[in-house]
């Protein structure tokens, strides 16, 4: 079985447990047509058959998989009251939980005591509000981020008006140190984002180095870890990223999405700030939302209104089961992410008739099958990705520079400006022990 079903009974003794809040409510009679729900439902599920099978190991193409079973559940059982986050009188007991978890992130991230922050629809929203401040803060001044930084850096600048450049990336696929310092020296850089764990090939950019450059120059720094922050708990990567993730509390800001690696459904991202006192930048008045108590409502800190209380709950209860400890199991299975993506580089490294390009970072690996032209290499990688699906293994493809490729493949004519190359995220915790299937059939596929 793909799906996993034997845990939905536990819901409905959860719900049981929710209906008694509301005994003293007089009871009423819904007006829903519950049979005829029946029929409609079975047709969605029909059209659902229409998806690529996300929660199986053979599935290691882009960033996707489903929730946590417990992430699941608990999601849909705080649906039935459907708190929204905005305000206390929204969601009482959701919006606790929000505040738990985010200092138990902030945590994580080296944060133990003053913070501020909340959860967002994504990453995407996440970054804005982190932007958005930090043109508050150096109102006028550059950001910048690495060419493999996520592309909505470039467009958040643009909805914001902020002035953004790009940096260079260093042979690694991380943040050059060159050419960001030639760019610091011109004194117009007020933020600097830092990718730990790049979207497209997993790169870590070298925060330590970063940091040692702000003795020298004045400049905020933004860690997007959106994809990998929560390799902040893995003790097995490589040095230069473990010294990158040692030092986040160093960061003005942090984005983490528990949606990506963080076993929740869509609608998680998480923004901190490491002075609470920005606070200050989110104040509005609003006639209507907040009368039920002087606490903080998350909705005075967020630059979403309406926000789904479920994600929350969910994110609460993922983490009681599975806590962000060194020592525990999520951080095992981050861990062994990363050991699967060593143990598929190391298969291709030793394969003569593949294109390594660099030892995962994190838990994304990249490279292409040997051709002696860039056209013919390109060819063959979207082949490759097309018959591998028909043999139900989904990988993914990603274009990268050639001027990059050219220091790993001297052999390879390059007739081509960009490469399409294989790709593949191993962010299941069941990957370490398919990374043979997955070998054996993508070295099964003809070409
Ligand atoms: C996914 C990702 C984002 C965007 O986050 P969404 O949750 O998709 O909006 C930003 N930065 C990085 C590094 C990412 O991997």
């Amino acid at each position: 079985m793909v799906l996993e079903v034997n845990s939905v009974d536990i819901l409905a003794d959860c719900l049981d447990v929710m209906e008694k809040t509301f005994s003293e409510m007089p009871d009423f009679e819904t007006t829903i047509d519950i049979q005829a729900m029946r029929p409609i439902l079975l047709e969605t599920a029909l059209k659902m058959q229409d998806n690529y099978p996300y929660a199986h190991p053979l599935y290691a193409g882009q960033m996707l998989k489903p929730p946590h079973p417990i992430a699941r559940l608990a999601y849909m059982m705080a649906l039935w009251v459907n708190p929204n986050n905005h305000a206390l009188d929204g969601g009482r007991a959701s919006s606790q939980m929000e505040k738990e978890v985010v200092v138990d992130i902030a945590r994580m991230f080296g944060w133990p005591n003053d913070h501020l922050g909340h959860l967002t629809s994504g990453g995407t929203m996440a970054n804005l509000e982190a932007l958005w401040i930090a043109e508050q803060i150096h109102p006028g001044k550059t950001i910048v981020a690495s060419s493999q930084a996520h592309y909505t850096h470039s467009r958040i600048t643009q909805v914001l008006k902020i002035p953004y450049q790009s940096v260079a990336i260093d042979e690694l696929g991380r943040m050059s140190m060159e050419d960001l310092e030639k760019q610091l020296k011109t004194g117009s850089i007020g933020t600097v984002v830092v990718t730990l764990g790049t979207t497209g090939i997993g790169a870590v950019d070298p925060l330590d180095e970063i940091i040692k450059l702000q003795e020298k120059y004045d400049f905020r720094i933004h860690i997007d870890s959106a994809y990998g922050g929560y390799f902040r708990l893995a003790e097995n990567l490589a040095k230069p990223a473990t010294d990158a993730f040692a030092l986040t509390q160093a960061a003005d800001s942090i984005v983490v999405d528990p949606h990506k690696c963080g076993l929740q459904p869509y609608g998680c991202g998480c923004i901190l700030f490491k002075d609470p006192s920005v606070g200050r930048y989110y104040q509005h008045d609003s006639p209507y939302t907040y009368f039920s108590s002087d606490e903080l409502h998350l909705g005075e800190i967020s630059l979403e209104c309406s926000r789904a209380g479920a994600g929350a709950v969910a994110l609460w209860t993922t983490m009681k089961m599975l806590p962000l400890n060194k020592k525990g199991q999520f951080a095992t299975e981050i861990m062994s992410t990363h050991l699967a993506a060593m143990n598929l580089y190391n298969k291709i490294a030793n394969d003569a008739d593949e294109l390594s390009i660099i030892e995962p970072q994190t838990n994304i690996v990249v490279w292409a099958p040997l051709k002696s032209k860039a056209s013919e290499l390109s060819k063959l990688s979207q082949q490759l990705f097309d018959t591998a699906a028909e043999h139900n293994l989904h990988l993914a493809t990603i274009q990268l520079p050639s001027s990059w490729l050219a220091k790993y493949w001297p052999n390879v004519d390059f007739d081509e400006e960009t490469v399409t190359c294989m790709r593949s995220c191993l962010m299941k915790a069941e990957h370490i022990d398919w990374v043979d299937d997955i070998w054996n059939i993508y070295k099964s596929l003809p070409r």
